[in-house]
């Protein structure tokens, strides 16, 4: 079921319908000053992205932003953590 939108041409509020008919009709009751005078208009699109697609449109710039930030941060690369890391085989006896 379709969502049609209308903007009254009595006092300019756009209005949305529920339609549950892919014909929508000519004009409705303007939920504002219930007047009839309405005509349809275009309604936005909402367009998804996946994160993916998000992650790759970034501007390279922010690359080198948050490399410049972790320049000299010793807990920036993951090796920092993997030298405090203890084996699980430590403390087990044989
Ligand atoms: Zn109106």
């Amino acid at each position: 079921m379709p969502i049609y939108e209308y903007r009254c041409d009595g006092c300019n509020l756009k209005s949305s319908v529920l339609w549950r008919s892919y014909t929508p009709p000519d004009a409705i009751e303007c939920k504002g000053c219930g007047g009839g005078d309405t005509h349809r208009v275009i309604s936005s699109v909402a367009l998804h992205k996946t994160m993916g697609t998000k992650l790759s449109e970034l501007d390279s710039r922010y690359d080198k932003m948050l490399d410049a930030a972790d320049a000299g941060n010793p807990r920036a690369d993951p090796n920092y953590y993997l030298s405090k890391a203890t084996p699980l085989s430590e403390g087990v006896p044989d």
